[in-house]
């Protein structure tokens, strides 16, 4: 791969070496390189060091064991879609995996790149002088604002793009945070802060994503994406849905959206309904639309509060099917 830009490219072998890299000489970590490498080229990321992360043993490969699954951060988006056991645990996942990009993106892209991957805001990724680029204003309010959040946001209204941090926030993922002064372990939901924010130290690496197998045993889970092209495309809208059903009534449910807030957002009424009830169709219907109670859509966007609520009710129905 051709790497645009003058730097210098290190290749460390160990989580603490990169760590040191980054702390010491403000490094930028690539991974696969399919969203670092657009953003070199428009000069959204402009670093005088480069840490290739692949090189470092143990941060790659899908693993089970009695209490977890872990899936190390440098796994390809292509190895986590076709995984027999993923398949088999937790299928959403692979399916969302597999809506991802292109094979070819999928090949390289990782676990890791995806969680951390930019915002796609056009204004963003086209220079305008917005709040996250250092200006004093959102161009996406009062302008297009088709892809943006509909749930409210402070000063940036970019979603969360990534379609594997729906499906693993409803699983109720943790991230593994390693750097040379230690590790830290933190649910998936925490690590989002607000668009493009994570809660991640400088020096720190995400290193695995960890699912408890009490997560994914006796569960059913349903991840549906609308996107306008099937074959290559962000989602407009995505949903991702675990549901653990117990002697015919919903134990625990786990309902999440995503594209549709700076962060993956987590519809706590839906939850709420069906948690404790029997599946039905009305209370599928029920958890649909107290999903988007809250919404507050921008001028061009109010689509995407019937597509969620839709989005759910499908995912719910699917579920319910399989339960007959
Ligand atoms: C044409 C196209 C279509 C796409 N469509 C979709 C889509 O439909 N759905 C979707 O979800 N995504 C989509 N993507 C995004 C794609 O999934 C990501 O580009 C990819 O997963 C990033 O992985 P990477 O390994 O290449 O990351 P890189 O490009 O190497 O890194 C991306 C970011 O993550 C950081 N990073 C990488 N690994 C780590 C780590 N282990 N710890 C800390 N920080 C890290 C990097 O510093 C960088 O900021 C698309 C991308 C393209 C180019
Ligand atoms: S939505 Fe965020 S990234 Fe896009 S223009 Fe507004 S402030 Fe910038």
């Amino acid at each position: 791969m051709i790497i645009p830009g003058e730097f210098e490219y290190v290749s460390p072998s160990s989580i603490s070496e990169a760590s040191r890299e980054i702390i010491e000489r403000d490094a930028v970590v690539f991974a696969g390189g399919t969203d670092l490498v657009p953003m070199f080229k428009e000069k959204l990321v402009t670093p005088k060091v480069v840490v290739n992360l692949k090189k470092i043993p143990g941060m790659d490969g899908i693993s089970f064991d009695k209490a977890y699954m872990s899936i190390g951060a440098l796994t390809t988006l292509a190895s986590l879609a076709t995984h027999p056991s993923i398949l088999e645990k937790c299928p959403s996942i692979g399916k969302a995996a597999k809506s991802i990009a292109s094979p070819q993106i999928r090949n390289v892209g990782t676990v890791g790149g995806n969680l951390c991957q930019n915002l796609r805001c056009p204004y963003f990724r086209q220079d305008f002088p917005c709040h996250k680029r250092g200006g004093k204003k959102c161009f996406a309010v009062g302008g297009d604002n088709y892809l943006h959040s509909i749930f409210g946001a402070k000063r940036c209204f970019a979603v969360n793009p990534s379609d594997l941090a729906t499906i693993l926030v409803a699983y109720d993922s943790k991230v593994i945070l390693e750097s040379k002064e230690g590790v830290r372990e933190i649910f998936l939901e925490d690590f989002y802060l607000g668009p493009g924010e994570f809660d991640i130290e400088k020096g720190e690496i995400l290193k695995e994503v960890v699912v408890s197998s009490e997560n994914m045993d006796n569960t059913l889970d349903a991840f549906l994406k609308f996107r306008i092209r099937q074959s290559i495309d962000f989602a407009l809208v995505n949903v991702g849905v675990v549901l653990k059903i117990q002697n015919g009534l919903v134990e625990k449910a786990s309902v999440v959206l995503g594209a549709v807030a700076g962060t993956p957002y987590r519809a706590v009424e839906s939850e709420k309904a069906l948690t404790g009830n029997e599946l039905t169709k009305e209370l599928i219907e029920e958890a649909a639309h107290k999903a988007v109670e809250k919404a507050k859509p921008l001028s061009k966007n109010e689509y995407k509060v019937d597509v969620a609520r839709i989005l759910i009710k499908r995912a719910l129905e699917e579920i319910m099917e399989r339960t007959l």
